[in-house]
């Protein structure tokens, strides 16, 4: 690297000296010879002071001093290139000529042309064309540049040609090499900023090219007249070597160094940098040569850059598309985020994540544990900023973190939603990408206490590894963008998905209410004919009698009890119907009172006496509607001794206290507190058991449908199987549940609770 530096820095040149492969000379507007460079005698073959307050016209002849005068005023101030016949001792010899000014002086400086005959301009210019035609078949930025060094060392035969690229803190990165064999490889390696000062960066980006053939050549001093004011030799093309800098190429055993800026958008994205390890002589056609070459590269590579930036974000945009159509075909939002996993990951280029729903975290590919995951989520929630929060130092920000630098360095967080708690992270580990700096960075500038600072070349280039500590690869803008965009059409489809689901519910109920009002109307509607046909039949039976024979009588007394039986199955599917209509009238119920109301209707309806009703203890008093409660009770109870074949029978009405075990259904059985009050917020599960027929496990969930029955009209008294469908709807419509558990031959247990 070179180190250069203007009269305004603390790195400031040796600015009275150029390099000897020329000569300078400072002029008047005038033409009048100010200043020269100490080795004229070398090339003209006139000492300075010969030279000192001559006329230009002592040198050169009529026609080359109209040619510089005419150079026009707009173009002096860059460097312009002429060819000038110069009056040496041994007669005219031709020069390459560059011209320039710099305030009041115009600065001439004279490289002897030393072509070798095979370097003309159709031979460059034959070479360039090629150049340029392998370039534009190159499709992406590596190869590209990569094909650049090629060509540059082919043309200019160099050691070692590499191209560095400078990251956003100005250190750079050799990422394309063409050299000898034998040399050993750069490529990879980092080199740091304060490689090339910033006034040396300034000065790449106004000149083209550099040269330096020859780093151990003594510097020529500038000679002046009476004006010794110092030159700006900033676009001068012998302009000297810091000293500093020649140091540090001999240390890495370069003898001669070309170096061509490569500019993007008008900032200096990077360098071909031509090593050689013998002192080497570039011709002004082939660094013109290669100067346009590196023009070519610089306005090719802004198109590289931004079509690798259109590469990578369409890449982010197919990984998202495919997120979201998942997302929206998929039931379930975590399965469709983390599923390929290596999608999830690339949405950001990232190398683990963690999905957080409901608090539920998943984790995909190399994350922190889910307790540190957890942790660091309650912190970085504090810090989003826009539903997002990222950083490539979390350590730094978060000391927790340090524990895991090697997994998450970086973090990219995306808040979905803070309510739902729902979050997305991304992990990057730390730039153990272990940067393979050349040399030690931090020791090609010293930075004193009073704040200046010296140069200090590095004297080892042996290759060591800085590790960028506690940082990870920066999150790029169209990576943060994508995690955005993710959001919004994450948050778009649950929108969606939630409204889609108030419809259908709406829906739902509108059908429901419909059905209910239907099944009322169609029931009391058939309830008139069927009175009609029950009726008709008994008048037949009774004052026809004598008209009808036996078969006709027995007809008539199977229609009399199918109606009758019609008339039981529409009043229980009307009872049900109303039930799903009517408001419950809640109060508070003494379960004991109710329960006797229950028990003194059954024990008058019914004949035997051998039944034996159990209440272990008083019930509760709880919050229900009475009479539904009631019709409850009756029908457990009823069935209780109805399906009941033993001598002895008896029915048990009791409530859980105790953690209840075994399974029932819904999963109420477990963990019920005990119930110590009735206004305690448990729901009490209340049983009612008998010693009855049982019920085999297969029809645990069937008898509670409308119109189940598990025996034929005839035994255990008969009934229209809608018993227990009421019983159901009226613990639902009181925020319950009521299930069985029953062995056959030995008694059953209907369990209820109420909310
Ligand atoms: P039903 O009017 O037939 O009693 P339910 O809906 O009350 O109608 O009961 C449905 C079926 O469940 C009954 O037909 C009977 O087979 C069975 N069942 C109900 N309770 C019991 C019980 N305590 N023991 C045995 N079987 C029962």
């Amino acid at each position: 690297m070179e180190l250069l530096s203007n009269s305004h820095n603390e790195l400031t040149l040796n600015p009275g000296s150029i390099q000897p492969h020329g000569v300078l000379l400072a002029l008047s507007t005038q033409l009048e010879i100010l200043q020269v460079s100490s080795n004229t005698q070398d090339y003209l073959g006139k000492q300075p002071e010969e030279l000192l307050g001559q006329p230009l016209s002592y040198l050169i002849d009529a026609l080359d001093l109209e040619a510089i005068a005419q150079l026009p005023t707009e173009e002096i101030d860059t460097l312009n290139y002429l060819k000038l016949s110069v009056c040496t001792k041994e007669g005219k010899r031709e020069f390459d000529a560059f011209v320039h000014r710099v305030g009041d002086k115009i600065i001439l400086e004279l490289e002897l042309t030393e072509s070798p005959a095979q370097v003309n301009f159709f031979n460059i210019h034959a070479l360039i064309k090629r150049a340029i035609a392998k370039l534009k078949c190159t499709n992406n930025l590596i190869d590209f540049l990569q094909l650049a060094a090629q060509q540059v060392r082919e043309i200019t035969g160099f050691d070692r040609v590499m191209v560095y690229q400078f990251d956003h803190q100005g250190a750079g990165e050799v990422i394309a090499e063409a050299k000898t064999q034998e040399l050993s490889p750069y490529l990879g390696l980092h080199y740091p900023a304060t490689d090339i000062p910033e006034p040396a960066r300034e000065l790449y980006r106004r000149n083209s090219l550099r040269l330096i053939p020859r780093f151990n050549a003594q510097p020529a001093e500038l000679i002046a007249t009476t004006d010794d004011t110092p030159l700006d030799l900033s676009l001068s093309v012998l302009r000297s070597v810091h000293p500093c800098c020649v140091e540090f190429h001999q240390n890495m055993g370069v003898a001669a160094l070309m170096v061509i800026p490569l500019i993007k958008n008008g900032n200096l994205w990077g360098l071909i940098s031509c090593h050689h390890q013998t002192p080497k002589y570039v011709p002004y056609e082939i660094r013109s040569g290669c100067e346009f070459l590196g023009q070519i590269v610089s306005s090719e590579l802004a198109n590289k850059v931004i079509q690798e930036e259109v590469d990578y974000k369409a890449r982010l945009e197919s990984l998202r598309s495919g997120v979201v159509e998942s997302i929206s075909q998929a039931d379930n939002l975590k399965d469709a985020l983390i599923q390929p996993e290596p999608r999830l990951l690339g949405l950001v280029g990232a190398t683990g994540a963690a999905v957080c729903l409901d608090g539920e975290i998943s984790l995909v590919g190399t994350t922190p544990d889910l307790e540190d995951v957890r942790s660091l989520i309650t912190w970085a929630d504090t810090q989003v900023n826009d539903n997002i929060f990222c950083t490539d130092s979390l350590p730094k920000l978060y000391p927790e973190a340090e524990t895991f630098k090697d997994i998450a360095s970086g973090l990219l967080l995306l808040r979905i939603s803070k309510l739902r708690h729902y979050y997305i992270l991304w992990f990057r580990p730390e730039v153990i990408r272990t940067v393979t700096w050349a040399g030690n960075p931090h020791e090609s500038i010293q930075v004193h206490s009073d704040g200046s600072v010296t140069l200090c070349p590095r004297k080892s280039f042996e290759q060591w590894q800085e590790i960028v500590r506690l940082t990870s690869a920066p999150w790029q803008e169209c990576e943060i963008d994508s995690a955005l965009s993710l959001r919004n059409a994450i948050v778009g489809i649950v929108l969606k998905k939630a409204e889609e689901l108030a419809k259908i519910n709406q829906e739902l109920e509108r059908s429901n209410r419909e059905l209910a009002s239907f099944a009322y109307a169609a029931s009391h509607d058939l309830k008139e004919p069927l009175r009609g046909i029950y009726n008709y039949s008994v008048i037949l039976l009774e004052d026809y009698a004598s008209a009808l024979d036996e078969d006709a009588t027995e007809f008539l007394q199977t229609v009399i009890s199918l109606s009758i039986r019609m008339e039981a199955l529409i009043n229980g599917l009307l009872r049900l119907s109303q039930l799903g209509q009517a408001a419950l009238q809640l109060q508070a119920v003494n379960l004991n009172e109710l329960l006797d109301q229950v028990i003194n209707v059954f024990h008058a309806s019914r004949q035997q006496h051998n039944l034996e009703l159990r209440i272990p203890r008083p019930l509760p008093t709880i919050r229900c509607d009475p009479v539904l409660m009631n019709e409850v009770f009756s029908n457990l109870i009823t069935n209780a001794f109805k399906y009941n074949d033993k001598a002895e029978r008896w029915v048990e009405i009791g409530y859980l206290d105790q953690h209840w075990g075994q399974g029932g259904q819904g999963g109420q059985g477990s963990n019920f507190s005990t119930v110590s009050s009735p206004d305690s917020h448990s729901p009490i599960t209340f049983y009612v058991r008998d010693n009855g027929i049982g019920i085999p496990p297969h029809h645990h969930q069937t008898i509670f449908k409308l119109f189940k029955r598990l025996h034929t009209q005839e035994k255990y008294g008969g009934g229209t199987g809608a018993g227990l469908a009421i019983a159901k709807k009226i613990v639902e419509r009181h925020g319950g549940q009521i299930w069985v558990e029953s062995t056959p031959g030995e008694g059953s247990t209907f369990y209820l609770t109420l909310e």
